[in-house]
């Protein structure tokens, strides 16, 4: 079986080639890679930790589609390439700093917070709390890809699941936190729900934010665009 794998290096020009590997087969796309590590090119480099799924810092494109290696089972003739739209270091492995710093411009952490949970508030947030930051969903998402500034699908999912807390007393603030670059620039094309290892869906937690933020009484900035039409409300 043969994978045409997408390298690259940032001191060498070009800085990405293809470049094609045969392998056994038979396992997963992590065992593979490491094959190739161990017998056939040991300059290769990816990122891998847990090798169950768990643990997120194995993702890649395969076929153009954001796939866990220790997961997702090759077939001959597969194109492997890094994550899309966030950066990269070195072959398979990405740059996440500025990803990562969406978390706290989205303030998806506790602002105001009492103790004390019942079990069903519980479930309300349950699928968000399971995100393991692979950053498949930024990977996908074409806003992100034409605006760095867009605080992105996992750090509004993240948003999303301190506002259904039911311990956090101050929501506003989170509301207030993911207006600017944020809810209303999502053009909930679904593709970050698509691609999720983790069956989190946030578009549906964007659409969600985008009708609490309304409550907050912000206005959403596209609906201006109406006027063009016509319309009248
Ligand atoms: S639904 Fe929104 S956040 Fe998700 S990929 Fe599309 S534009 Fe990005
Ligand atoms: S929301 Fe899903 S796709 Fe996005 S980083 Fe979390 S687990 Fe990965």
């Amino acid at each position: 079986m043969r994978l045409r794998i997408r390298r690259y290096h940032p001191h060498f020009e070009p800085p990405s080639i293809d470049m094609e590997y045969e392998i056994s087969g038979g396992g997963t796309l992590l065992e593979a890679l490491e094959e190739i590590k161990q017998k056939r090119d040991r300059t290769l480099s990816f990122s891998s930790m847990c090798r169950s799924g768990v643990c997120g810092s194995c993702a890649v494109r395969v076929n153009g589609k954001e796939e866990l290696a220790c997961t997702y089972k090759p077939k001959d003739g597969d194109y492997i390439e890094p994550l899309s739209v966030v950066g990269v270091l070195r072959d398979l492995i990405g740059d996440f700093n500025s990803s990562l710093a969406t978390l706290k411009k989205a303030q998806a952490y506790p602002v105001q917070m009492h103790s004390g949970m019942s079990e069903e508030d519980e479930r309300h947030i349950e699928r968000q709390s399971d995100c393991i930051l692979c950053h498949s969903c930024y990977s996908s998402c074409p806003v992100y890809e034409t605006n760095s500034s867009f605080l992105g699908p996992f750090a509004l999912s993240r948003a999303y699941r301190y506002v259904a807390d039911s311990r956090e007393e101050n929501k506003k603030a989170h509301i207030d936190a993911v207006v600017q670059n944020g809810i209303w620039d999502c053009t909930l094309c679904g593709n970050c729900t698509a691609v999720c290892p983790q069956g989190i869906d946030p578009k549906n937690d964007i659409l969600v934010l985008q009708s609490w933020a309304a409550k907050f009484g912000h206005v959403n900035p596209n609906l201006g665009n109406f006027g063009s039409f016509g319309l009248e409300f």
